[in-house]
């Protein structure tokens, strides 16, 4: 028995050419208005839905296929005798493989201006519904929402004349997951307008609120995890339905153990703090803390630069880079204990050297072109039976936002290391202090609740790694409230401090900077990260 094929799109790249294949595999063509114009405009055979169900299209279009012998078709299970009989009996035939993609709602809503009456037309009603119906009989029927399925589709029924049970499920599961990706963006957006009575018409162009706005964002699992932080806690990691070009979620495993809860969780920390570089980086992270971090002139030396801040705190780290890792970086990288390696690429010598490091996760990432401006969007956090939900701390200080506020001025290279410095201080858990010289970090403190210690503490790092922090910048991720925090770190060999600024207390530590012939620049924002 012949199959039959139901075509209904909005984006028609691509619909002629594969139903074309479709008819010329003998498969029956059934296809809503625009669709079935086209069609029939370059010569196929289609028949109208309108045709099938002998009922028009109606409403403008806001009912053509919601009818029993649209979803009769879709949703009869092929192998119960009382499905098939009552197809029969009210004259149904079957439909074999659904091609829909739905009124573009995203691209609509996106555009400046739209009108709430237009975002609402744009809210298709009978493509979700046969996607779904078809999804859920996936066992009989094939259903495809995106032009980039129809190949392996193609393929399948030119080999066997039929789609396999696990082409069939997998589509299943891209539609659901269409689907519910559509209707996070129907609420998403209807949740952001602030709605006024008084102004509504056929041309109201509602305010919107820009934030929350993605509250209802869809994800999929990339894989179970064997355990979470720890190992009494169970863990699964889960992806952005699109995931950004550059990110974390897009990367490929080339070999090691399976990535645990923790791998990623400082993987991606590593990930985002070497992609704000443009120049060849190296981030050394542990515990969720870059630990060591510098730019040179290749990957080898960035990497040579970043192990040095902190050689003790380096073992089992996890290592990024933002340029392809080579045989020399890779070797220098193999005399040190890691847990996972990321690059946007590794060359085969570098892969070789690996290969005997069996443990080593390598991960390849590629970067597009304008990596360092790639970010996530928005930032969640579980709190008590709830979230907070943020856009992303993706605030780049440029030169010009430096306010040199002493006496004492930064000299050129102070001011490239400062703007490095802060960089980093951005991806340190706060309290953060980092020392750097030279585009390397030269002493970093995190994550303690009083500024003094971090500063204390990124000293005592610095000179247990014999390094010396005399004539070094500093980064402060937030104001000093009393000037005992720039003593601390003028103490301790810097003579040049960036801060936010912004405290009661700005005049003090001013004169105290002027006082110890420093040089101070407020960056006029914080970086608090938690
Ligand atoms: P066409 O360009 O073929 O006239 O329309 C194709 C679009 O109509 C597809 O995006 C499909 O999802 C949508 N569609 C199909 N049936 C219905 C329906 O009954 N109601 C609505 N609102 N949209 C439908």
């Amino acid at each position: 028995m012949s199959l039959t094929a139901l075509l209904s799109v909005s984006d028609k790249t691509g619909i002629v050419e594969f139903a074309q294949a479709l008819h010329a595999m003998g498969i029956r063509l059934l296809s809503t208005g625009g669709t079935a114009k086209l069609l029939a405009d370059k010569g196929l055979p289609v028949t109208e839905v309108a045709e099938v169900t002998q009922f028009p299209e109606m409403l403008d279009g806001r009912v053509k296929t919601l009818h029993p012998k649209v979803h009769g078709g879709l949703l009869a299970r092929r192998e119960l005798p009382a499905h098939m009989a009552a197809l029969k009996e009210h004259g149904i035939d079957t439909i074999d493989l659904l091609v829909v993609n739905l009124y573009p709602f995203e691209a609509t809503v996106a555009k400046p201006g739209c009108t709430l009456a237009d975002a609402i037309e744009n809210i298709d009603i009978g493509g979700p519904a046969m996607v779904r119906s078809a999804a859920k009989n996936w066992a009989d029927v094939g259903v495809l929402t995106d032009a980039s399925q129809y190949p392996a589709v193609l393929a399948e029924l030119q080999a066997g004349g039929k789609l396999s049970h696990k082409l069939r499920f997998e589509l299943s599961v891209a539609a659901f997951n269409r689907i519910a990706q559509y209707d996070g963006a129907i609420s998403d957006y209807l949740s952001s307008v602030n709605f006024e009575q008084e102004k509504l018409s056929e041309e109201y162009v509602p305010t919107r609120a820009t934030f929350p706005g993605q509250a209802n964002s869809q994800f999929i699992k990339v894989q179970d995890l064997r355990y979470g932080e720890n190992s009494h806690q169970q863990a699964a990691w889960y992806r952005d339905l699109a995931p950004a070009a550059g990110s974390l979620a897009t990367g490929v495993q080339l070999q090691g153990k399976e990535l645990s809860y923790n791998n990623i969780a400082d993987a991606d920390a590593a990930w985002e703090c070497v992609k704000s570089f443009e120049a060849p980086a190296c981030v050394i992270v542990k515990h969720a803390n870059p630990c060591g971090v510098a730019v040179a002139g290749n990957a080898h030396d960035a990497y040579a630069k970043a192990f040095q801040t902190d050689p003790t705190s380096a073992f089992g780290g996890i290592i990024a880079f933002n340029r392809t890792v080579d045989l020399a970086a890779a070797q220098a990288v193999a005399k040190q204990f890691t847990e996972v390696l990321m690059a946007p690429d590794f060359t085969p010598e570098a892969l070789e050297v690996f290969k005997s490091k069996a443990n080593v996760r390598l991960m390849k990432i590629a970067l597009p072109a304008d990596y360092n401006q790639v970010r996530n969007a928005i930032e969640t956090k579980r709190v008590g039976s709830g979230m907070l939900l943020q856009t992303a701390d993706n605030h780049e200080l440029q030169l010009a936002d430096l306010k040199v506020v002493t006496i004492m001025q930064p000299t050129q290279e102070e001011l490239q290391d400062l703007l490095f410095a802060w960089k980093v201080a951005k991806y340190v858990k706060s309290n953060a202090i980092v020392f750097c010289k030279g585009g390397m970090t030269m002493g970093v403190g995190a994550g303690q609740m009083s500024r003094l210690d971090s500063a204390r503490i990124a000293s005592i790092k610095a000179e247990a790694a014999k390094l010396s922090l005399q004539n070094t910048v500093v980064a402060s991720d937030a104001f000093f409230p009393f000037r005992d925090g720039l003593d601390v770190v003028v103490d301790a060999g810097a003579t040049c401090v960036a801060q936010p600024g912004g405290s009661m207390r700005d005049q003090e530590v001013i004169d105290a900077a002027n006082e110890r012939g420093v040089a101070m620049v407020f960056t006029g924002v914080r970086h608090f990260r938690h």
